[in-house]
């Protein structure tokens, strides 16, 4: 199984690069105006129409080449023509950058250039792995990024891991909840989620200049909250001895009606955060990720089958006069899901992007984004 990781290093930006980033964006929108007047949107077909123009503009063969490979891209995905406002160039090893000894060599429009820096100790194990294409952005502010891309085969786990099956039921009450009994209380972070919300509100009434900055800075501020504790949830379960791990799909989870309160919790908190961290960390370590479909996890008694009813967070059967926690419950049924559906499960692959990135041109980039799961 290949893993991938995106780890986000910020770099000088010097102005051999910020010159080269200017000309590749130009360069990206000729593209793909080119392709968009030829109905052209494969590179190779595109290739001799703009490759000529593009090196005359001083691009490196393999910039020139990853530019017409990312207009392509968004040509094929787009309904209308693509203007680009923001872009990152794209990086092939070690045809257009390597690296070697702390010195990060990139290609500009002024020939090679050598960036020293120091990998992050939280980096440093990635660096033994193959080094896939990478991206260089520079974001609103004028920062400089260079994001490696990271690519690594992992040998699925022995044998006697590999058939204990892990269940995890992610929900209000309790964030996450595995069949082994492991409970991740919510109780801590609904509070602190509470008081962002009432700051929230109070700012929103406000509608003033001031009130509108604090806001975004506050948006910020919650979504690393919550990042962070995504990370050490998904951390800890992952450290279990599990060779396969069963979630429910939470796609279209949003579009059932739940009442006012529920859904504050279910769109507010990023379930599907958690969930992605989980599998890309599981996924690491050789541990199978398999998502389910959420129908009947929560009703079904996972001791009989028979359905049941909840009461106060309790799941109680009437059939067998069952009774244990819920969200247990919910795990125990998901970890007793046949491994052999999974054709249909196909899990699906959210990458994780910062909500103002949405926005713009970087279509491509999600794609990137979606194979590699930043750090
Ligand atoms: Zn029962």
């Amino acid at each position: 199984m290949e893993v991938r990781a995106t780890a986000k290093v910020k770099i000088k930006a010097s102005p051999e690069i910020i010159k080269t980033i200017k000309v590749y964006k130009k360069g990206l929108q000729f593209c793909i105006n080119q392709a968009w007047k030829r109905k052209i949107n494969n590179n190779i077909k595109l290739h001799p129409f703009v490759y000529p123009s593009l090196r005359k503009r001083g691009l490196q063969s393999q910039l020139a080449i990853a530019c017409i490979k990312q207009a392509c891209g968004m040509v094929k995905k787009a309904k209308s023509k693509p203007i680009i406002n923001k872009t990152s160039m794209r990086y092939n090893f070690p045809r257009s950058a390597s690296f070697k000894n702390n010195m990060l060599s990139l290609a500009t429009i002024k020939g090679r250039i050598k960036i020293p820096f120091n990998v992050p100790d939280c980096y440093k194990q990635y660096f033994s792995w193959n080094i896939k294409e990478s991206l260089l952005r520079i974001d609103k502010k004028g920062r400089c990024f260079f994001l490696f891309c990271f690519a690594k085969d992992i040998k699925a786990k022995g044998s006697n891991f590999q058939n204990r099956v892990l269940g995890i039921d992610v929900g209000i009450n309790n964030i996450a909840v595995t069949s082994d009994r492991i409970f991740f209380n919510a109780k801590q972070i609904k509070q602190k989620r509470i008081r962002f919300q009432r700051l929230r509100k109070r700012l929103q009434a406000k509608g003033t200049h001031s009130s509108k900055r604090l806001l975004k800075k506050i948006a910020g501020r919650e979504k690393r909250f919550m990042a962070y504790w995504n990370h050490k949830i998904s951390k800890e379960i992952v450290n279990c001895d599990a060779g396969t791990i069963i979630m429910e799909n939470l796609k279209g989870i949003r579009k059932v009606r739940r009442g006012r309160k529920l859904n504050f919790w279910l769109n507010g908190w990023s379930f599907y955060q958690l969930q992605e961290f989980i599998k890309y960390k599981a996924e690491r370590k050789g541990i199978k990720v398999i998502r389910v479909s959420p129908y009947l996890t929560s009703q079904a008694c996972s001791n009989c089958g028979n359905i049941g009813f909840r009461s106060k967070g309790f799941f109680i059967c009437s059939h067998c006069n069952y009774s244990l926690n819920a969200d247990l419950n919910a795990s125990y049924n998901l970890a007793k899901h046949n491994s052999k559906s999974d054709g249909v499960l196909a899990s699906v692959t959210m990458p994780y992007i910062q909500a103002n990135e949405h926005k713009g041109s970087i279509a491509t980039e999600c794609e990137a984004m979606d194979k590699y799961p930043l750090l």
